[in-house]
């Protein structure tokens, strides 16, 4: 089934909702990095909340990046998002191998450690907002709600689960961010927190059967829920070679000359790398002159 976030109101917008099953963008992830079960979970549940994220964004163009930095093994993670919940996304240390925790699951905050999420969005505004707090958990949801809570000041709840199958491969992916607009009452507050404290996990219920619609219905028990669109989020990396040779004309002259003179040494092409698809873009000393040709004549 592809993938998709689903965007709800719930007693007359005192509450919004959105549900993702993000299945097989964290599938393309794991086939690009190579994670291994412990980061495919930890940047899975990233990705998963960067999608969110981004079909929270109001305007055409509006991006964010979700950066978090941890002392633990897989050092960190970065996971970039537009309006539209087209995701990329990359673990520093992809190869972490650690025990499970001692309940079987995936030990995410043992991989992850003590840090900071950061949250930059970018708005076309002439500065990005940017956000950082300190990890609460580093199982992630626990980190995008208090960040939520402090950053923005709205009262949220967040679930982000991946299963990893025997195989390595994303049995499922689903998440969801519930938010109580300023104006929610006692009676719509304690009904959600109610609600919430029946739900064990997200993947257990996406397990069993669920889809995230049903998810949804679940989450919003009891309340008039308004479904307002679909979203397809999906993995995309918008690299190209010419936005590589765009990035190279904006280096630093010395820079760049540092990069034609090691090409005519080695008689090697320079390598750019994109974190994100793990895609090479090789530059010949010719080609790096003739950026650094067109960067004079600007
Ligand atoms: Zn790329």
């Amino acid at each position: 089934m592809a993938d998709t976030i689903i965007r709800a109101t719930a007693a007359g917008a005192q509450i919004r909702a959105f549900v993702a099953d993000t299945k097989e963008t964290v599938m393309t992830a794991y086939e690009k990095h190579d994670t291994y079960p412990v980061m495919t979970a930890a940047l899975g549940r990233l990705l998963t909340a960067g999608a969110l994220m981004g079909a929270m964004l109001k305007n055409e163009g509006d991006r964010l990046t979700l950066k978090i930095d941890g002392d633990g093994p897989g050092t960190g993670l970065v996971v970039a998002a537009d309006y539209l919940s087209r995701v990329k996304g990359y673990a520093v240390n992809p190869h972490v191998d650690i025990p499970l925790k001692p309940n079987g699951k995936l030990d995410v905050s043992g991989a992850i450690g003590n840090g900071t999420l950061t949250v930059i969005k970018d708005m076309g505004l002439k500065e990005p907002y940017v956000g950082t707090t300190n990890l609460v958990t580093g199982e992630i949801a626990e980190d995008i709600t208090y960040y939520f809570s402090l950053s923005e000041q709205i009262p949220s709840s967040v679930g982000l689960g991946v299963l990893v199958d025997t195989d390595c491969s994303v049995k499922c992916a689903v998440g969801f961010i519930l938010q109580l607009m300023p104006f929610a009452n006692d009676e719509t507050i304690d009904r959600l927190e109610a609600n919430l404290k029946n739900i064990t996990s997200v993947t257990s219920m996406y397990d069993g059967g669920m889809t995230a619609k049903d998810i949804l219905y679940k989450l919003l028990d009891g309340f008039d829920v308004e479904i307002n669109d679909e979203i397809k989020p999906e993995y995309k990396c918008d690299c190209s070679r010419e936005r590589v040779e765009n990035a190279l004309s904006l280096i630093a002259e010395d820079e760049l000359n540092d990069m034609i003179r090691q090409a005519g040494e080695d008689g090697r092409p320079a390598e750019v790398h994109c974190d994100f698809c793990n895609t090479d873009y090789y530059f010949t000393k010719e080609d790096l002159e003739k950026i650094a040709g067109g960067k004079k004549d600007e």
